[in-house]
């Protein structure tokens, strides 16, 4: 054991040895890939119990959390009124594959909120992207798809292809299993590149059924579109007859109200043709949805041709858990949530200044990423280290210096703070993080900055 000093020693006995057995009967012991803590290394935690900002795991450890199940809980685990909420609900019957109040309800909720006129419900976000692709594609009785490099919008097959060489090219496979011809009727984009959107839609925009983005990229770290990125987006769609799918998965009900159109669009005065919602949709269960106007919308079956269907899709539980979550997020809980993430932001900035590391800290609204990014674009030595240009795109985030965050993740962990496992990872707060759950950060953060600052690249792996 390394443990001399630490609250947490770093080895995790029983996560080991639930790892283990995990790992004879699924793939990795995982059954999302990155949970696998692949990208630094070491054991991941099984956890047992979540509570208000901390979860517990199976060695008995409590940790703030700061993945907040990759952002769908936004009210901090077991909040009593979801409790009760979805514990009645249960108790009436946990499926019937027929329609209920609670399901009008809840797309009720989303439509008095966002853009969209009309959703149907589903029960992953990549259910929801694929759908809101295929729907585009009838409409518009197109095939071709433009996304952008580092946008993540769930496994579908034409949506995990990644950049060919050239800008404006067609994608090759993101992973083996997808077909060249599904692959190659996407075009990658570099995001925030409106040079590139022109000239992608220049050549191809007859042929373009639809541009899917994230409404503010979380996936490759908080990065925020450009002021007028978005609307941008929607003018060129409009222009040459594609839709504009803003996938809210992770920002929807998270960064405001109404999502991130409600930041941008609202305010803006223009709307996307096809939304896209999960994560805080479902209030910690499965649920998502797509959405858009309702002569859109109504080309879907049973309205129109359009097929689309699911077993689970509106579970009355699901959807409790849901709707019972949109109706405790006020906007009283968004500023919280937004004074939450700059009170993170300014520690850890603080913490790593202290040590000298290099890094960008930005938001996404309450979308919080540290970028260990050492180039001097990003980090200008002349004006004392910060703060230089902001990342942009999924060049910049991949110029970090990852040996540098591993550290500093399991130096967090080690001190009672969960982050994400990824250096290409949003991480999120929620209504529960507290003065207390920041003062854990606080103390957390000075051990993380050194271990950062003294991380090597060939120590990859981190503290281990
Ligand atoms: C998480 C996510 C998805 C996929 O949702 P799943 O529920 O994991 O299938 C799609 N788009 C975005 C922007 C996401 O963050």
């Amino acid at each position: 054991m390394i443990s001399s000093g630490l609250p947490y020693p770093y080895d995790a006995p029983v996560s080991a040895a639930l790892l283990g057995r995990a790992r004879a009967v699924t793939p990795g012991g995982v059954n999302s890939p990155v949970r696998a803590y692949r990208a630094v290394g070491g054991t991941p935690r099984f956890l047992t119990a979540g509570r208000g900002p901390y979860v517990t795991d199976a060695d008995g450890r409590d940790y703030v959390d700061l993945v907040s199940s990759w952002g769908a809980l936004l009210l901090g685990h077991a909040r009593p009124e979801v409790i009760d909420a979805i514990t009645r609900a249960a108790g009436a019957g946990t499926t019937y594959g027929a329609p209920t109040q609670v399901e009008v309800e809840l797309a009720e909720a989303v439509v008095a909120r966002t853009s969209v006129e009309q959703v149907r419900l589903v029960s992953s976000g990549t259910e929801a992207t694929m759908s809101a692709v295929r729907l585009a594609r009838g409409v518009t009785g197109r095939d071709l798809i433009v996304k952008f490099a580092g946008c993540y919008h769930g496994h579908v097959d034409a949506l995990l292809a990644s950049a060919g060489s050239g800008a404006a090219t067609f994608a090759l496979p993101g992973t083996p299993g997808v077909p060249a011809a599904a692959a190659a009727a996407t075009l990658v984009l570099a995001y925030n590149d409106r040079v590139a959107v022109a000239e992608a839609f220049a050549v191809h925009g007859e042929r373009i059924a639809c541009l899917i983005t994230e409404a503010a990229c979380g996936n490759m770290g908080a990065i925020p579109p450009d002021a007028g990125f978005n609307q941008f987006l929607a003018e060129t769609c409009r222009r040459y007859g594609a839709m504009l799918i803003s996938d809210e998965v992770m920002t929807g009900f998270r960064v405001h109200r109404s999502g991130w159109w409600g930041l941008d669009g609202a305010v803006e005065g223009w709307q996307p043709d096809l939304v896209t919602f999960g994560k805080v949709l479902g209030g910690g269960f499965p649920a998502a949805a797509f959405g858009g106007r309702a002569d859109v919308m109504a080309q879907l079956a049973p309205e129109g041709p359009i097929y689309q269907a699911g077993t689970l899709s509106g579970n009355p539980v699901a959807t409790t858990a849901g709707l019972t979550t949109l109706g405790l997020a006020t906007d009283d809980v968004y500023a919280q949530l937004d004074r939450t993430s700059t009170a993170l932001g300014t520690l850890v900035d603080k913490a790593l200044d202290a040590e000298g590391v290099p890094h960008v800290t930005q938001w996404a609204g309450n979308l919080l990423s540290t970028f260990f990014v050492e180039d001097a674009a990003f980090v200008d030595e002349a004006t004392g280290g910060r703060p230089g240009e902001p990342v942009r795109d999924f060049a910049g985030a991949q110029k970090q210096a990852l040996h540098r965050f591993r550290a500093f993740f399991h130096a967090m962990l080690a001190h009672g703070v969960s982050l994400p496992p990824s250096a290409f990872e949003a991480w999120f707060v929620g209504a529960a993080h507290d003065d207390a759950a920041l003062d854990r950060v606080a103390s957390a953060l000075p051990h993380a900055a050194r271990a950062a600052a003294a991380a090597r690249p060939e120590t990859a792996g981190g503290l281990r």
